[in-house]
């Protein structure tokens, strides 16, 4: 048990996709080979076929800045849960998407909720496809008491909160985090206001304080570079920081990646680095398929981690109104990741790692 708890993702949103649309997990509505963010690439039947035992969910309430785009606004009033995003606050919209979550895994057979380290353990060994919360945006934890609601989502058994998303808030910079496609330029002309200067804020150490001591482990992905070395003198010798969807500065220089110093200033923390699937972030060239740059993507991590494969982790961001490649286009091509690494020249021992053992050390490192 303590080696391989199955192949693991440690940040995709089925959770969202459901909420969002209204949707039943048991069944599989449609693939996407490009951007559609009505695709299901998670749904369960996609997690069984890629064999997934271990999924990290991603609670993500989608910012109300996104409404200044039109066609968003336009879905937020046809979509159940668009008059919540406009009648609710995040928090509120949180709480509803978690609980919606849990009556979806309720009933379903084959999937149970893992709310600890125990409870992963258990159902891991009846066999069963383990869920994790997590959450995606700090914004959901408000600025007038976030450190109660942090410690109310460790209570539910949330495993780690990514501190920033896409717009401005309370707790650290955030950086670009929208594709800046013709096309997006276009349809949704948003202005994301990123400050590459600004760092954590004091409201943000707090609140990554809390998450410690509350055993949540905290996730810089969407920082800026000042906020995510902010996190790392802050908390990397308390606890595992996870950067769990991103690429890597040599393949793709822009901030939203990994560079040398997260990634050795993440293994020094003993967390991980997830990788994501989405070309656009791997790749300044944006290829269609994924399979060389997630190569190179997983070498270059290796590389920085000091030689080792114990800081790298799957983090597809699957149904994130992600573009995925064209030959990883969903949860149900995971399976062909233990390949691509055996490939790589991999030991076993080495792939078990990459595959889901680094994701379940952080949690036994930093979780309840
Ligand atoms: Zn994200």
């Amino acid at each position: 048990v303590a080696g391989f708890p199955g192949l693991t993702d440690v940040h995709a949103h089925p959770a969202m996709n459901a909420w969002l649309w209204g949707r039943d997990l048991r069944r599989h509505y449609m693939n996407g080979s490009t951007f559609n963010p009505l695709a299901s690439l998670t749904d369960f039947k996609q997690l069984e076929r890629g064999g997934v035992g271990v999924q990290w969910s991603a609670l993500h309430v989608p910012e109300r800045e996104l409404l200044q785009c039109l066609v968003l606004r336009l879905a937020s009033l046809v979509f159940p849960a668009g008059r919540k995003l406009r009648r609710l606050s995040p928090w509120e919209c949180l709480l509803d998407q978690l609980g919606e979550m849990e009556r979806q895994v309720d009933r379903a057979d084959g999937f149970a909720l893992a709310r600890s380290n125990a409870e992963l353990d258990a159902v891991r060994a009846r066999g069963d496809v383990a869920i994790v919360h997590t959450v995606e945006g700090g914004h959901v934890l408000g600025e007038v008491d976030p450190v109660a609601r942090v410690h109310e989502l460790a209570g539910r058994g949330v495993a780690s909160i990514t501190l920033t998303h896409l717009f401005p808030r309370a707790l650290a910079g955030h950086t670009h985090g929208i594709p800046r496609s013709p096309v997006m330029r276009f349809v949704c002309p948003l202005d994301d206001r990123v400050d590459e200067r600004r760092g954590l804020t004091a409201l943000g150490r707090e609140v990554v304080t809390a998450m410690a001591d509350a055993r949540m482990l905290p996730d810089v992905a969407h920082c800026t570079v000042a906020a995510r070395r902010d996190v790392y003198a802050l908390i990397g010798d308390r606890c595992p920081v996870l950067m769990t969807h991103t690429g890597v500065r040599t393949l793709n220089d822009v901030p939203y990646t990994a560079c040398e110093g997260d990634v050795r200033a993440i293994a020094a923390s003993g967390g991980l680095v997830g990788v994501i699937f989405m070309p656009y972030w791997l790749s300044a060239q944006d290829p269609r398929d994924g399979r060389a740059v997630l190569e190179q993507t997983f070498t270059q991590l290796h590389d920085w981690s000091g030689g080792t494969w114990d800081h790298v982790a799957l983090g597809t961001d699957f149904d994130g109104f992600t573009d995925p490649p064209d030959d990883f286009a969903g949860s149900h091509t995971l399976g062909s990741v233990r390949p691509l690494l055996d490939g790589l020249g991999l030991a076993r021992e080495d792939v078990e790692k990459v595959l889901g053992g680094n994701a379940r050390r952080v949690l036994r490192d930093g979780w309840r």
